[in-house]
């Protein structure tokens, strides 16, 4: 498997593809393009490398990660996933657009509703869902165990993670998401955030100032 990613959007959102070296088969994940020139920079690599996108996947439904959702079905056709509990988010996309004063076009509705009873299947791969709260009440996380790396969309970053100021945020749950649902995995396990560069488990267990304990000694 491979993946690369494309930093996009007046938020440095990371825009995933991910795919399989032998079938060319694979899904791009949050496909938060917003910009022409991001668009082309996207599509020329997925032609170039003899993509076949099958799926886009959302990790939540924040506008950075969704912006380019329109572009992305009318671009690869394929089906658009994402968790229920982040709905209300793309029901309210044009809300979000304003306060951040962007504008892009509006989002279509998910093709799918995917929960950790669903598996993501192309080519010989198979990802995992993790719900994971928190940062959105649907941001869910995906899991590829035989790689060992999870995307964990704006969970936790590299030394940071995520916000919990935004419309159904919740810091305590969020932190139980990292704990006890991602953390669960083992420490050698690659993640990919939504913004910023890619860690391991261990790194973030050992090194992040909101898991480690450290903040706690201020507390
Ligand atoms: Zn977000």
């Amino acid at each position: 498997m491979r993946s690369n990613s494309f930093t996009v959007n007046p938020f440095a959102m990371n825009c995933y593809i991910y795919w399989d070296e032998v079938s060319k088969e694979g899904v791009i994940i949050d496909p938060g393009a917003f910009e022409e020139f991001e668009k082309d920079e996207i599509l020329n690599f997925i032609k170039t490398s003899g993509i076949n996108i099958k799926l886009i996947l959302n990790t939540h439904g924040h506008i950075d990660h969704i912006m380019g959702n329109d572009w992305a079905k009318k671009t690869f056709d394929v089906p658009l996933l994402m968790h229920k509990d982040d709905m209300p988010l793309i029901e309210k996309s044009m809300d979000q657009a304003a306060m951040f004063g962007v504008n892009f076009p509006k989002p279509p509705n998910p093709d799918r509703i995917i929960d950790e009873t669903d598996e993501i299947k192309f080519a010989d791969t198979v990802l995992k869902i993790l719900h994971t709260p928190g940062h959105s009440p649907g941001s869910i996380c995906f899991v590829d165990e035989k790689e060992k790396l999870i995307f964990v969309g704006d969970t936790v970053f590299r030394g940071s993670i995520g916000r919990t100021d935004l419309w159904m945020g919740d810091s305590n749950i969020l932190l139980d998401s990292i704990q006890n649902r991602i953390f669960k995995f083992p420490d050698d396990y690659v993640l990919y955030p939504g913004h910023m560069d890619e860690t391991t488990i261990g790194e973030e267990k050992e090194f992040n100032p909101f898991l480690n304990g450290e903040f706690d000694k201020f507390a």
